[in-house]
């Protein structure tokens, strides 16, 4: 299993574009599944670049959290395999 990262380090720039973005995003096709984003649903403020790739990133575009999430640990996973790779 694998742990989801605390949103603890998300400044309140980035909870305000979130804020922003959110009613424009309602039935629009989620960046990353291509199936719309409705009300209900949980909806993060995603990047195009992941954090775990850029710490400085700033959030964009509205996605589904699932996919925001499962995208994240998909970079890190890789990220961790080639840093084990480089090892000796
Ligand atoms: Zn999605």
């Amino acid at each position: 299993m694998s742990s989801v990262s605390p949103v603890s380090n998300y400044d309140s720039a980035h909870r305000r574009r979130r804020a922003e973005l959110l009613p424009m995003a309602y039935g629009t096709p989620c960046p990353r599944c291509g199936l719309p984003m409705l009300k209900g649903q949980q909806l993060d403020l995603g990047h195009a670049v992941d954090v775990a790739l850029n710490p400085r990133a700033k959030g964009e575009r509205i996605e589904h959290a699932s996919c925001n999430r499962r995208a994240g640990a998909a970079t890190r996973d890789a990220l961790a395999k080639y840093r084990a790779a480089k090892r000796w």
